[in-house]
């Protein structure tokens, strides 16, 4: 989603509206995470002087693997962002909180892209007490003990089960 920025910059108070949906590519927000449909994202740029203010609300389905049995889930997200853009060449008191551009023309992908990905909860499960996989034959313990000797892990599995 490219904004045209020059109708706002160096115009105090001129105000950009966005609104659209925003494609994502498979692996945008990380490898088990699609967001087949995009993202809805809506809100405006408004230019304060020297800065360019942007926030947006953004809305979307998604499918994500469950962190322990692997079973696909839907799941949604729904969040606001706000961000200050600062043209390239400016001074800039504080770098780390604002988002640098340059030209006249701003791709909002990385910036929703990087909003999103501090919205997405660290895991998802498809249930709180999933039993997840067993750790010997790989069978979903949530349809029933597959028969394996729980007790000794064998070891090329201990990694994972370090990771619930
Ligand atoms: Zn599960
Ligand atoms: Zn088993």
């Amino acid at each position: 989603m490219i904004c045209d920025l020059s109708t706002v910059l160096n115009n105090d108070g001129a105000e950009l509206e966005i609104s659209g949906i925003m494609p994502l590519e498979k692996d945008a927000c990380g490898a088990d995470i699609c967001f087949a449909n995009g993202v809805s994202v809506n809100g405006r740029i408004v230019c304060r002087g020297d800065v360019l203010e942007l926030g947006a609300h953004v809305e979307g389905a998604f499918e994500v693997g469950c962190a322990r049995c692997l079973k696909p889930l839907k799941r949604e997200i729904s969040f606001d962002f706000e961000e200050t853009l600062v043209q390239e060449g400016e001074e800039v008191t504080d770098k780390d909180s604002v988002i640098v551009f340059a030209g006249m023309e701003l791709d909002l992908t990385e910036i929703v892209v990087s909003n999103i990905l501090l919205n997405l909860s660290y895991k998802y499960l498809c249930s709180e007490d999933c039993k997840g996989l067993c750790p010997k034959c790989g069978a979903d313990l949530n349809e029933g003990d597959c028969g394996c000797e729980q007790g000794e892990i064998d070891p090329r599995w201990e990694k994972l089960k370090n990771f619930k």
